[in-house]
């Protein structure tokens, strides 16, 4: 059997990186980390090969010489999946789809064969086993939350792993809290499943022998949801950072409640982890409340965000803008807050109602939803319901957010906030390194020469350099990001200046 994985292109996003790749010469940000899984419980005779489409093309011959096309998408990757999808057809092939766009939308698809919905190890034999005997079914799915522990190691043969700007690994499944927009509690559950220390260094292992050092991102759900099991694992990543010499450098996504955990976080600065992505949503009180977000609430969110900060982690933080209760002060109080707490990658995006979601409940039986599926692209202005704030002032103050925040002027007081209070423990792995070394050349060209806000880069240059030479690598490599986000406004997002 020959089975041709395919990894729908990632369109231009503020999480795509795509116009900050070019600087460290790498094609996308992340590997398609279940697709890669997936191939490592088909039987070992069977013949694969991966086409992932954000870093390189997919040809006709690859589909041509496939038994099956395997599609495996978040919901990002839509508008690809769906072309892959009809292309496969027309060129005479079955088509297989599985993932969390899938699992929430496949009604939304046509010229899929057999879907593998919801997590895909507990329905995965049955369908080898009917695939080889030539009669899938329609519909593979289980309800069963399955234990993590069995998962195998990704197949990291398919991979150039050239073509990555960083690895990634699961930890964990799961999230105890229960966010009312969050699509994550429907798909992997409330209860977080863990990987053993051994499974978790097994890993490591694999991707070690298999070349790659620098960046490894571990894309659990959140990362300290079972927080005295992924202390075991900390300590076993530490021992195992210390006999290798520190080859990767760990970012992830966590709940804020992790500045209240000491041990915790100096675990993870021992573990040589950088940066931490953390939902935090909104600064108002009435919102965090309204969504259920209660892990935020009643918090100094500044303070907390600091906190981690002084323990050796950047803050990258998720924003919505659109909750029932935000009215035409969200949009200075979002920035002013974004600009004190120094949280230089600050995603923002417009609240949509994801499939199966509480808040999708809610807004259908409230008559609101608007019927579009929602892509989980946070750089459109669509909107599939009906908010309470007018929908004109809403996308007008999320602009006003957009362009304050990642204009040059802001951005780079931003990082100068950040790079004040940030006390940086990871050790910077020779790849990476090397890496921002080989981005000066091109970030001192575009952002020194090139940029209309050239002088807030070389105000940035000039204070790190005296203030914090040590952090030269963070400030040029934020810089870059910065870049990133304003051509995104500029190209991907019509309407907006930057
Ligand atoms: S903390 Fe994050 S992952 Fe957990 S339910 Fe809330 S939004 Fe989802």
């Amino acid at each position: 059997m020959k089975i041709l994985m395919v990894a729908p292109e990632y369109p231009a996003t503020f999480w795509s990186f795509k116009y900050a790749l070019p600087f460290v010469n790498r094609k996308t940000s992340l590997p398609p980390l279940g697709l890669l899984t997936v191939s490592s419980m088909l039987p070992a005779h069977w013949e694969k090969r991966l086409v992932d489409i954000s870093s390189g093309p997919l040809e006709d011959k690859d589909i041509l010489w496939a038994d099956w096309v395997f599609v495996g998408a978040m919901l990002v990757q839509r508008k690809s999946a769906q072309e892959v999808i009809l292309r496969a057809k027309s060129l005479g092939k079955k088509v297989a789809a599985g993932g969390p766009l899938f699992t929430t939308g496949y009604q939304d698809f046509i010229g899929v064969d057999t879907f593998v919905l919801n997590e895909g190890e507990p329905s995965i034999d049955e369908f080898v086993a009917d695939l080889t005997a030539g009669n899938a079914k329609p519909f593979y799915t289980s309800d069963i939350k399955p234990d993590i522990t069995k998962t195998p190691i990704p197949d990291w043969s398919l991979l150039n792993m050239k073509h990555y700007a960083s690895m990634a690994m699961q930890v964990s499944r799961g999230c105890p809290f229960d966010c009312e927009f969050c699509d994550i509690v429907v798909i992997n559950g409330r209860v977080p499943r863990v990987k053993t220390p051994e499974q978790v260094v097994r890993e490591l292992d694999s991707l070690y022998d298999a070349g790659w050092r620098g960046s490894l991102f571990i894309v659990d759900d959140n990362f300290i949801g079972n927080k005295s099991k992924v202390k075991e694992i900390l300590r076993s990543i530490k021992q195992w950072m210390k006999e290798k010499k520190r080859p990767f450098t760990l970012y992830t996504e966590a709940s804020i409640n992790l500045a209240d955990d000491q041990e915790l976080m100096t675990l993870m600065q021992e573990a040589n982890f950088n940066s931490v992505f953390v939902g935090i949503e909104t600064p108002s009180q009435e919102a965090l409340l309204s969504c259920g977000k209660v892990q935020n609430l009643g918090k100094d969110l500044t303070e907390k965000v600091k906190i981690l900060q002084r323990n050796g982690l950047q803050v990258q933080a998720g924003f919505i803008l659109g909750f029932d209760s935000d009215t035409h002060k969200i949009f200075d109080d979002m920035i002013a807050f974004v600009q004190k707490t120094g949280i230089v990658t600050a995603m923002v995006g417009m609240l949509n109602a994801l499939p199966e979601t509480k808040l999708y409940k809610r807004l259908h039986d409230a008559g609101r939803l608007l019927h579009k599926p929602s892509d989980g692209n946070n750089t459109d202005f669509t909107i599939n319901f009906v908010p309470k704030m007018d929908t004109k002032l809403l996308v007008e103050g999320y602009k006003k957010v957009l362009n304050s925040i990642f204009g040059p002027e802001k951005y780079y007081t931003r990082i100068i906030t950040f790079l004040k209070e940030y006390k940086a423990t990871a050790k910077e792995t020779r790849s990476s390194f090397f890496s921002k070394v080989n981005a000066v050349v091109s970030a001192v060209w575009k952002l020194g020469i090139l940029e209309k806000g050239k002088r807030h880069f070389w105000r940035l240059m000039i204070w790190t350099t005296f203030k914090k030479p040590e952090l030269l690598p963070d400030a040029i490599a934020l810089a870059i990001c910065g870049f990133h986000f304003r051509a995104v406004l500029i190209h991907d997002m019509p309407g907006m200046k930057a």
